[in-house]
């Protein structure tokens, strides 16, 4: 650094930029998680973290420090990270946000988090999310909601509400979140920073916490499209011993296109000859002009780097609602059973026989959320209606898919909000949660397709709250998401945003 640039502190720094400081050894693996590990504690108010085990944390951090003493190079090489409790892990508890699995503690990490500890990644902690997965607002999680920080009255999104408060409030440069229906666009939308939905398969599954496995996919949650980058590089790649859904395609270098311009672009319109798909049935009344806004503003950079915007149609689009929460509830139901207070997992301290066990311990652990699902989900699976519900889900659902398809014979990406509106007030969709199933209706059609999408910061909506653009790709293309997220980055500010000064007196539960 030069002496007129001030060094910024390290909280401040993202994953990219941290990794060049350790390079240069300008500060240490361990320095930056103790400065990071007392900032999560100044600011526990926020609800981020879950679970804290400094111990392992600096034995981590001493590990990188001794690989980069010996002269070994990597981009997350010492830099900390931090992992949504449905990952599991060695070193941490994992709850999954639940009652059920308070205090569990897994004999292995998770694909994803192992890969990402081989990069010499530090874990800083385990990061506050709805119960099983189960929620739009982080305000299902049995302990306590998370709090966004550019207004703590606010939900941070959810599922992956600790992660995107956890980036945005810079307690940690990166965090992975998983997504089923939205859950790492949504509250990536909320909070004002990036994170991507990988094509379905591209993230082992394994030692993610099963909510509805034919959707669930791991991905990162950063301030930018290189940092995500940074880290879908690591995390990506076939498991096929593990997961037998984890895609065959190799690894690739998620980095690569990463200030290309699109293929016979040049420097000055670096996106010209990108066609982008606006769907109709995502632009109309149903979503909040402020957010509208804050989205064709977003698009009009696009424009002005040489894109060419279109309209498409996704005729589908509302019915991919009750398709959503017809399959998502059934499989969990069916994923859900294993907990029955035998093998792990809370058991009832008192009953008579066996089926009580079952029906106390399930009663006593579940929360309200996750007990509606497994109702929903088993009456759609019995006989009698499994052809009425289920299957006719499944039927939309390659229709959804079918729709895409056509849609990307007309472009070469989709482009449009990441929900209809800007964060709601904590305990506003608490009571109607079909009101907060709504709110996912620009997310679910690629989770139903198993498709890639990115939400990145575009501006602000109403009282100021961040605005997410979603980019929806065709299978496999989160490069080119990445790139065109990172030209967009490249021109225009958002993504660096700070929320306003925290206050450490914030209310919310403490782990
Ligand atoms: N809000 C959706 C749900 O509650 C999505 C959650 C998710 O992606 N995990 O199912």
């Amino acid at each position: 650094m030069s002496a007129t640039t001030p060094t910024p502190e390290l909280h401040q720094m993202g994953v990219a930029e941290l990794g060049a400081a350790l390079h240069a050894r300008q500060t240490s693996a361990t320095e930056v998680a103790q400065h990071l590990l007392a900032r999560a504690h100044a600011h526990s108010g926020l609800g981020a973290y879950l679970a804290l085990n400094e111990e392992a944390t600096l034995a981590q951090a001493a590990a990188a420090d001794a690989r980069l003493a010996a002269g070994e190079r990597g981009p997350l090489l010492g830099v900390p990270l931090a992992h949504k409790d449905v990952l599991v892990t060695r070193d941490f508890p994992t709850s999954a946000g639940s009652k059920m699995l308070q205090g569990y503690r897994s004999p292995f990490d998770a694909t994803v988090v192992a890969r990402l500890a081989a990069e010499g990644a530090v874990t800083l902690g385990k990061l506050n999310c709805d119960e099983f997965a189960m929620g739009s607002g982080n305000d299902q999680s049995a302990f306590g909601p998370a709090h966004n920080p550019w207004d703590v009255a606010r939900v941070p999104g959810g599922s992956s509400g600790g992660s995107a408060v956890a980036v945005a409030a810079r307690l940690a440069p990166a965090a992975t979140g998983t997504d089923t229906g939205g859950s790492i666009r949504q509250p990536a939308s909320f909070c004002g920073i990036t994170g991507i939905k990988p094509s379905y398969g591209r993230c082992s599954r394994y030692g993610l916490v099963a909510y509805a496995s034919s959707l669930d996919q791991a991905g990162p949650m950063a301030r930018s499209a290189l940092d995500c980058a940074l880290l879908l590089t690591a995390m990506a790649g076939p498991d096929p011993d593990r997961d037998s859904t984890s895609l065959e395609h190799p690894p690739e270098d998620y980095t690569r296109l990463l200030g290309q311009p699109w293929p016979g672009a040049s420097a000055a319109q670096p996106l010209q000859g990108l066609r982008i798909g606006l769907p109709r049935e995502f632009f109309g009344t149903g979503c909040d002009a402020d957010v509208l806004a804050a989205v064709r503003s977003a698009l009009s950079e696009c424009e002005r780097l040489g894109a060419t915007l279109l309209d498409i149609d996704l005729p589908r689009t509302e019915l991919a609602i009750p398709a959503y929460y017809i399959i998502a509830p059934a499989e969990a139901s069916s994923n859900l059973s294993r907990y029955d207070g035998v093998r792990y997992g809370h058991r009832a301290a008192e009953y008579a026989d066996l089926l009580e066990m079952y029906k106390r311990s399930r009663s006593e652990a579940f929360g309200p959320e996750v007990q509606r699902r497994i109702l929903l989900g088993t009456y759609v699976l019995s006989h009698g209606y499994y052809d009425a519900y289920y299957l006719k889900a499944q039927q939309i659902r390659r229709l959804i898919a079918q729709d895409f398809q056509s849609a990307f014979s007309h472009c070469d990406l989709i482009a449009g909000p990441v929900a209809p509106s800007v964060a709601w007030a904590i305990g506003a969709k608490t009571a109607d949660p079909l009101s907060a199933y709504l709110a996912d209706i620009y997310t679910l059609p690629a989770s139903l397709a198993g498709l890639p999408g990115l939400s990145l910061p575009a501006g602000f909506g109403a009282a100021a709250m961040p605005v997410g653009l979603q980019l929806i790709g065709n299978y496999l293309s989160e490069a080119r998401l990445l790139q065109v997220a990172h030209q967009l980055q490249l021109v225009s500010d958002w993504h660096t945003r700070m929320p306003p000064p925290l206050t450490p007196s914030c209310p919310g539960t403490r782990p």
